[in-house]
């Protein structure tokens, strides 16, 4: 079509469009049950295709989704008939090791960054798999293997470049517009398109980590230990469980510490030597080797997630949990349940704008599936176990795992009344038509 090669012409990267032999690799999305045709693909290479792309789409009247690393199970990375703004070959990462900064570009994936700052000795805490997108989980909060240590991965965030829906270059930073890095600070794709982040870097000496399996019914003995040794708060040791059914049907408990700093640990002895202990392959590894513990086929399986953060584990809320797991007999249907003990709690709310740092746990059900005829039970499941979590609930989900169909309440409960009242005010600064509204969406005022 010639206004698609005009397009081109005027890119330094690529249009992709459904006659391309890409188009079908491009459109994908991690959540199989996502399968959406955009009327086009601009693959950037820099601001000023962001800034192309956002043009071109206002005066087509396309819908505009944006691709980082084409992680988040909404799939708001796919459109149908829209224009995609994809960074996936903006990937480049850059590590200032004196002043203790890393750069990401937007499509920046957590392998990319976490190679780059290792071979510094260097890391910031991401997300738990190393294909997920730098950009996209940082602006929702981030919680992985080193929140005890370092804090939630916006805390970690210092300075962007945007590129908003008018096409301006815009700089966020402690200097100039703190109140975008502020919002940026878990706020979501709702301003701007990151075509770069700036984030602190920390030395890192030592890593133990590793998978510990529990099966039977002492799962639930070895939750509540989970749930005493993240009450005790210890900041060289973060840690995650995901709760399941095996084959079998048995019940399965996984547990992935991540331990640093140079001493031995008892909470990680006790979490070890726990009863129903089956496979135990934590030992010292690189943190290259740690971020390889989970992982999740691409584009494979349908998923449905809904969670809460809550104040607590209660002994009632673990044997909920089991209860649902157990009677919905469907393996690899699960629970994740991540600490925020440690540094998460350093920050207030003039820091980022996020509520739920206050959290003891993050608590999801992750309804994961292979057939289509099987979408209304999954879901079922996965938004029943939800609101038997509720009433622990602090009040919001977590924005980085949330479907679709999420009311802006839960949104807004993410962030709590009045910060949301300060994000709104800015989203109508610079983004006053929500041109950017496929994310978790903060609408203008
Ligand atoms: C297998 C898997 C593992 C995960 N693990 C973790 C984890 O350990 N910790 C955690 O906190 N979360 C985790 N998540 C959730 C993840 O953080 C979110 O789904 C996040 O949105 C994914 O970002 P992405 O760039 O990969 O996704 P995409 O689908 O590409 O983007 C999602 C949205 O993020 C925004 N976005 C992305 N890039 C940019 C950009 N450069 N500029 C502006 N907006 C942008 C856009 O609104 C976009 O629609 C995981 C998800 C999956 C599927």
């Amino acid at each position: 079509m010639a206004e698609l090669d005009e397009l081109q012409k005027s890119l330094a990267g690529s249009v992709i469009d459904p006659a391309s032999a890409e188009f079908d690799a491009a459109r994908r999305c991690f959540n199989a049950a996502v399968d959406r045709r955009p009327a086009v693909i601009v693959r950037c290479l820099g601001s000023g295709d962001v800034a192309t792309a956002f043009d071109y789409a206002r005066s087509h009247g396309l819908e505009v989704a944006v691709r980082g690393g084409g992680h988040n199970p909404a799939g708001h990375c796919a459109i149908d008939d829209g224009l995609v703004i994809d960074l996936s070959a903006m990937r480049r990462v850059d590590v200032d090791a004196a002043a203790g900064i890393a750069r990401a570009d937007g499509g920046s994936t957590w392998l990319d960054f976490d190679e780059a700052t290792q071979a510094f000795g260097l890391v910031t805490p991401g997300g738990v798999v190393g294909s997920t997108g730098v950009c996209g989980l940082t602006l929702g909060g981030g919680i992985g293997h080193l929140t005890a240590q370092h804090g939630l991965t916006c805390d970690n965030l210092i300075g962007a470049e945007l590129v908003t829906p008018d096409g301006s270059v815009v700089q966020a930073g402690p200097d100039e517009n703190p109140q975008l890095l502020w919002a940026l600070r878990g706020g979501g794709g709702n301003f701007g398109v990151a075509t770069r982040l700036d984030f602190r870097v920390h030395p890192l000496q030592r890593v133990v980590g590793g998978r510990l399996e529990y099966r039977g019914d002492r799962v639930r003995d070895v939750l509540r230990l989970f749930q005493d040794v993240a009450a005790r708060s210890p900041r060289d040791l973060s840690c995650q469980a995901v709760l399941s059914l095996d084959e079998s049907l048995t019940p399965a408990l996984l547990i992935a510490p991540c331990l640093t700093g140079s001493d031995t640990d008892a909470d990680l002895d006790a979490l070890r030597s726990a009863p129903g202990l089956v496979s135990d392959d934590v030992r010292e590894r690189t943190f290259l080797e740690q971020q390889r513990v989970f992982d999740s086929p691409y584009g494979e399986n349908r998923h449905y997630w809904k969670g809460h953060f809550v104040h607590e584990l209660p002994d009632d809320l673990i044997d909920e949990l089991l209860a649902r797991v157990i009677a919905f007999g469907r393996p690899p249907c699960h629970v994740l349940i991540e600490s925020l003990h440690g540094s998460p709690k350093d920050a207030d709310g003039d820091f980022s704008a996020l509520a739920y740092r206050r959290a003891a746990f993050n608590v999801s059900a992750m309804a994961v599936w292979a057939d289509g005829g099987d979408d209304a039970e999954h879901v079922e499941w996965a938004r029943s176990t939800a609101a038997a979590i509720e009433p622990w609930s602090l009040g919001g989900g977590y924005v980085n795992y949330m479907q679709a169909d999420e009311p802006i309440e839960r949104v807004r409960a993410a962030f709590g009344d009045a910060a949301f009242d300060r994000l709104q005010a800015l989203k109508t600064q610079f983004d006053p038509t929500n041109v950017l509204r496929r994310n978790q969406n903060i609408p203008p005022r």
